[in-house]
């Protein structure tokens, strides 16, 4: 199988998408869902794994919700966080 090369925002040479990981983030940014680059091929492959209803998808994608693809390092900085509970975006909703 060939290797599949993805461009990743704020990143300048592509990657492989077996490196990245899809992330579901909400409108603050914050993620809920991750996986790992080469279960889907696609944003909205990598959507319908996060979430297999269609109406639920729209009514993220109407929320504003969004499927992110990270690089190792941005999944570090960006969504790890997230799962430890420890990220600026839920505290930034809280206050
Ligand atoms: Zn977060």
């Amino acid at each position: 199988m060939p290797e599949l090369m993805v461009q990743i925002e704020g990143q300048s040479a592509p990657v492989r998408l077996a490196e990245c990981f899809w992330v579901l983030t909400d409108t603050d940014g914050c993620a809920y869902g991750s996986m790992v680059g080469h279960c889907a091929a696609t944003e909205e492959a990598a959507h319908r794994d996060f979430t297999p209803r269609q109406r639920d998808r729209d009514r993220q994608v109407r929320q504003g919700w969004r499927v992110r693809l990270l690089s190792r390092e941005q999944w570090r900085s960006d969504a790890a966080p997230c799962f430890n509970g420890a990220c600026q975006h839920r505290k930034a909703a809280v206050a």
